[in-house]
């Protein structure tokens, strides 16, 4: 539990609380995707000041999880740090406060939705599914690089089909791309 005892606080001082706490708080759930779990403690480094009766918190907290990279599915670990915290507690003059759920709150909001093993991570090769990060494959991939229109339909080209034919005369009017027009009729 990350606590605070407000009666520890002096005033014009603030109260610097440092220390580590189990992971295990976050309650990350095992079903998560993509897969999340602790690889570490939360860290947290905490500055506490009395403004009159409230209590408000500032600092920074961080956490390492293990989870895979959404390109090349390689584990991997990452770092979770918020360093804006700031909680306010009004009137709260010599009680204990617990800031666990605060912190816990704040570190999952800043767990984004995917993660890559590197900015310039490879990924995998689509044919062959070997990880291009580690060495490159035989595969002769220039034809569907060069071309990706066509080896997959892009949800724009059904938008544009859908506008090919009104059945009532709208005032909008979109221009549409020769190319879209050209693929629906074939
Ligand atoms: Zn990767
Ligand atoms: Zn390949």
């Amino acid at each position: 539990m990350i606590k605070i005892n407000t009666s520890h606080i002096l005033p014009d001082t603030p109260y610097l609380l440092d220390g580590t706490e189990s992971a295990e708080i976050l309650e990350l759930p095992p079903d998560a995707d993509p897969p999340l779990a602790p690889a570490g403690d939360i860290t947290y480094h905490l500055s506490a000041v009395m403004a009159g009766a409230d209590l408000i918190v500032t600092g920074r907290a961080s956490v390492s999880l293990a989870t895979v990279c959404a390109r090349c599915l390689d584990n991997i670990r990452v770092t979770i740090a918020v360093k804006d915290l700031c909680f306010h507690f009004e009137k709260v003059r010599d009680l204990e406060v617990d800031l666990t759920d605060d912190v816990r709150e704040e570190l999952l909001l800043a767990v984004p939705s995917c993660f890559y093993c590197s900015p310039d991570c490879q990924g995998i090769c689509p044919m062959c599914g070997t990880n291009l990060n580690h060495g490159a494959c035989s595969c002769d991939r220039s034809q569907a690089e060069s071309e990706p229109d066509d080896a997959a339909p892009s949800p724009w080209d059904q938008l544009d089909a859908l506008k090919l034919a009104p059945e009532k005369p709208v005032k909008k009017t979109t221009a549409k791309k020769p190319a879209a027009k050209k693929k629906t009729r074939e």
